[in-house]
């Protein structure tokens, strides 16, 4: 009887950022439309509708940092800025019709394999159910944020919040504010508040490189020329891909290539930094590219500035109005921002995904997680993870990897529905087989440093669970086709 049982969908994606617009976008264009998308927010974008910070910008060139079938002609600068990129996120969504597709404020908190009949059966926060034949998870591998555990925090009276989620409304002008990390976010941030605060403390746990941004508008000509000239946009996306992507050699390959950059961090700290005893603070001490680099021209002069101390104790613990570090001093503080990232390496949290069995795919990545090309993990079939473990890249952009995952992920449909399954599982001994090699990859890369710790890595296990290591073509060389032989396709038992 219609209306009984939960609804059936041929595919669902959860999350509306570039992973899920960008599969929703290729559903579409193949004339698909049985497929919703879950967001759990109330707007388009993923991360950069989510993070808001004061200075949000992304490190990729604009040109280069939105999809290559869905080019925005009008980017104002050189590194587009927040709401630029919601904008662009949410126009490309209207665009193709997926309005009609869109679940804004539906987050799903648990999905289970059905053995019977092949599906994934989903269940929202609202309490709704339905099963999907395929699930795209498009969720990011940044979203969830990390809270470091420091005695006392819930004794803090002043406002705390994590960087990922401003408070606009926290009263900063003025203020006594702490920021604990100094990544990329903070790096954004910290000179755009500097100027408005009474005071900055800002707690650096490791020194990060820096490098220049070199920021700029667009001129009025420049735009012109990109907009009207479609072959001239091709030829700007390829050439600032090119560039973009011969800094692999230097990560994956020859470390030392990255001197340059090397070079242009510690020139800039001269510059921006005359006190010894700060710039000695301000110096990394590990092999540059094995954290992300970041991009600044404002991040040093801001710490330089009177009303700012660079604190280098560890914390100890925070009270009601202070932060006490190991040296037994006290910061007084009115306001805390957590600047301190984000659980990439658990990007799904326990009972969110149960599989084959009903086994938690936190269990199946008890050592970090571990996918086959990314994209297909063992034990849970017709699930199809964008962005997923070893997807990241530290030179070039990610919707570039994306793009690679998304056109693999309508092969294996295709290549499933052509030979009449239902199941599409990777192989264990695949998966496993193309880990030991991808693991093996790292060797004599910058990640390898062993001075350096970063979020790449999984806690227990020390695996680097995040970056791709080699260049974001052999990684589209390596998604280009649909490799059945290390799948099991078949169809439900009943
Ligand atoms: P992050 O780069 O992971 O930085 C976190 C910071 O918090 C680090 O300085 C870290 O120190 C510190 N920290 C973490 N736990 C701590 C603790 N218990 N005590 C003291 N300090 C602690 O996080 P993020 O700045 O939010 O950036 C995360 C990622 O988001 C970036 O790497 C990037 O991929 C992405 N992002 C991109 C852009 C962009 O422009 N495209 C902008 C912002 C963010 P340690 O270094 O010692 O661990």
């Amino acid at each position: 009887m219609p209306g009984d049982g939960p609804r059936l969908l041929r595919t669902l994606i959860i999350g509306a950022g570039f992973s899920g617009i960008g599969m929703a976008i290729r559903l579409c264009q193949r004339g698909e439309r049985d497929f919703l998308i879950y967001e759990r927010e109330r707007g388009i974008g993923g991360t950069w509708w989510v993070n808001q910070y004061p200075g949000c910008a992304c490190d990729i060139p604009s040109r280069l940092y939105s999809f290559s079938f869905e080019s925005n002609p009008d980017w104002s600068r050189r590194f587009p800025r927040q709401p630029e990129i919601r904008d662009y996120l949410r126009r490309c969504a209207q665009k193709h019709g997926l309005d009609a597709h869109l679940r804004l404020g539906t987050e799903v908190v648990s999905m289970r394999w059905l053995e019977s009949c092949a599906r994934w059966q989903v269940v929202d926060g609202q309490g709704g159910v339905i099963q999907a034949r395929f699930v795209v998870a498009g969720t990011g591998a940044l979203s969830i944020p990390a809270y470091p555990q420091i005695p006392g925090i819930e004794r803090f009276r002043g406002r705390v919040f994590h960087s990922q989620r401003w408070d606009h409304d926290a009263p900063l002008t003025g203020a006594r504010v702490a920021v604990i990390g100094t990544g990329a976010s903070a790096v954004q941030f910290i000179p755009e508040i500097q100027p408005a605060v009474a005071h900055l403390s800002v707690f650096q746990r490791t020194a990060h490189w820096v490098i220049p941004k070199s920021d700029r508008a667009f001129s009025g000509a420049g735009k012109w020329l990109y907009r009207t000239f479609s072959g001239w946009r091709l030829l700007q996306r390829a050439m600032i891909y090119l560039i973009t992507e011969a800094r692999v050699f230097g990560f994956a390959f020859a470390p030392r290539l990255l001197s340059l950059h090397r070079r242009l961090s510690i020139a800039m700290l001269r510059r921006q930094v005359r006190d010894d005893d700060l710039r000695q603070r301000l110096t990394p001490r590990f092999a540059i590219g094995c954290k992300r680099i970041l991009l600044s021209d404002d991040y040093f002069s801001a710490v330089a500035r009177p009303n700012v101390e660079l604190v280098t104790e560890t914390i100890l613990k925070i009270d009601e109005d202070a932060v006490i570090t190991a040296d037994g001093h006290r910061h007084p503080i009115d306001v805390l921002v957590f600047a301190t990232g984000f659980k990439a390496s658990e990007p799904f949290p326990r009972g969110m995904v149960r599989g084959r069995d009903g086994r938690d795919l936190t269990d199946a990545w008890a050592n970090g997680p571990e996918a086959y090309k990314g994209t297909t993990t063992t034990g849970f079939p017709n699930l199809f993870l964008l962005m997923g473990p070893n997807t990241g890249l530290g030179h070039n952009s990610i919707v570039y990897m994306i793009e690679s995952q998304i056109a693999y992920v309508l092969a294996a449909i295709d290549a499933a529905e052509r030979r009449g399954a239902t199941v599409i599982e990777v192989r264990a001994q695949a998966q496993r087989a193309f880990n030991e090699r991808l693991q093996r990859r790292f060797q004599g890369t910058v990640w390898a440093d062993n001075l350096c710790s970063s979020w790449y890595q999984h806690r227990q296990s020390g695996r680097n669970v995040v970056i791709w290591p080699g260049s974001s073509w052999s990684f589209r060389r390596a998604t280009r086709r649909f490799d059945a032989d290390a799948y099991d396709l078949s169809t439900a038992s009943t």
